[in-house]
């Protein structure tokens, strides 16, 4: 059991409508480019987008390649956030085709679970409607963007491929963080975590390539979380020593910030950490209350109920960065899978590694206990990216 704590909110820019088609397959995306096209005159997008399937995975890819050289209107940023207040006779159906928005995603927007569950005066957040087809210029230096999954849920991992016309430095940064790009020629990659906590709505994702930069509206969407209160009696004798906590979370953080080379890469899945079926028990990113505080708090991590001494494998290749006892995680390994692709493995009974060796799938790392803040046997498997906890479960294979 382990916290990851702070709420990350994102403030969105003003909303600039711009009318065009329902893309079904493009629910809530809003894409926009900057500084790629001064001069050109205004005329309707013209582009091509389409759904790929990346190693058999479905995703969003906006392809240049077959593209009319005319280049689309520069019209600032997009993005959500009008407020509409129900009128006597509006349905969901009616505001969502005033608004050129799906239903769906203006139901999810608000939370509602009920398309009929509107009332009179109630406020509705409306997301500017579709943009047209997002394009990239023909003459841009990109010619292929891809993202995977799309739309992202809260606590996935976002991997975005980028195929550019010539070699360019890449920067991506979403809301207020930058994210490295792992870049070799005219190709590179990026895994961006959205947290947990992250706000469910469109967040805005800079892509500068070369000289140019592009921004597209990322439509977070709320995952489902269960809520779990943990008891004092259990978390108090090991939280109240805030100095040991604080050391620990520091000490993890500067080795989850090294950036090393390696063989990961957004193709790479994990097999399992334990052989067999073991129940989940506390998935990743439970929303969490410790005593009677009510700070909210997510679950870092996806725990399996096993029992003492079950063997903890390697999930995939990489190097032992971490294999000690810590005070709020009691026996613990941390794995550098590189390009800063991390894995931890909590609460063990029994270490068979140490720090520096390089471990192969499938090798034991150690073996499943109740060390640390634990009220049991279990395994607690931790994934971060960018120094950031994500859901490890996107990655296993299939
Ligand atoms: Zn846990």
């Amino acid at each position: 059991m382990i916290i990851e704590g702070g709420r990350e909110r994102v403030r969105l820019m003003v909303s600039t409508v711009a009318h065009g088609r329902i893309y079904s397959r493009l629910i809530g995306v809003f894409v926009v480019l900057l500084a790629m096209c001064c001069g050109a005159a205004p005329v309707a997008a013209q582009g091509r987008v389409v759904t790929a399937a990346p190693a058999g995975e479905a995703g969003l890819q906006l392809d240049a390649a077959t593209l009319s050289p005319v280049l689309p209107r520069s019209v600032g940023i997009v993005s959500g956030g009008e407020l509409y207040t129900v009128q006597p006779g509006d349905t969901l159906l009616g505001v969502a085709a005033r608004f050129d928005v799906d239903p769906a995603s203006l139901a999810a927007r608000n939370h509602l679970t009920d398309l009929d569950q509107i009332t009179v005066g109630q406020s509705l957040r409306i997301d500017a409607p579709l943009a047209p087809a997002p394009v990239l210029p023909a003459d841009g230096p990109l010619a292929r963007i891809q993202f995977w999954p799309w739309p992202p849920v809260q606590g996935q991992t976002l991997v975005v491929w980028l195929q550019a016309r010539a070699p360019v430095t890449t920067t991506l940064r979403l809301a207020d963080h930058a994210y490295p790009a792992v870049v070799e020629g005219r190709h590179g990659w990026a895994l961006i975590p959205i947290a947990p906590l992250a706000a469910p709505e469109p967040t805005p994702l800079t892509l500068t390539v070369g000289a140019t930069s592009m921004v597209v509206a990322v439509p977070v969407q709320a995952g489902i979380f269960e809520r779990n209160a943990i008891p004092a009696s259990v978390s108090d004798p090991i939280l109240s020593q805030a100095n040991q906590v604080n050391a620990e979370a520091a000490r993890l953080a500067a080795l989850f910030a090294v950036d090393r080379p390696s063989g990961w890469t957004p193709r790479s899945r994990f097999s399992s950490p334990l052989a067999g079926d073991y129940p989940r028990t506390s998935p990743f990113g439970s929303r969490r209350t410790y005593g009677s505080g009510t700070a909210v708090s997510t679950h870092s991590g996806e725990d399996f109920s096993a029992p003492a001494g079950t063997p903890v494998l390697a999930p995939a290749a990489g190097l032992v960065v971490l294999a000690e006892s810590l005070f709020v995680r009691g026996n613990a390994v941390l794995i550098d899978h590189g390009h800063g692709v991390f894995t931890g493995y909590w609460h063990l009974s029994a270490l068979n590694v140490k720090v520096g060796d390089r471990v192969a799938p499938g090798q034991v790392l150690g073996q499943v206990g109740s060390t640390g803040l634990s009220t049991g046997a279990h395994l607690h498997w931790e994934m971060r990216v960018n120094g950031a906890a994500v859901d490890p479960m996107q990655w296993l294979a299939p």
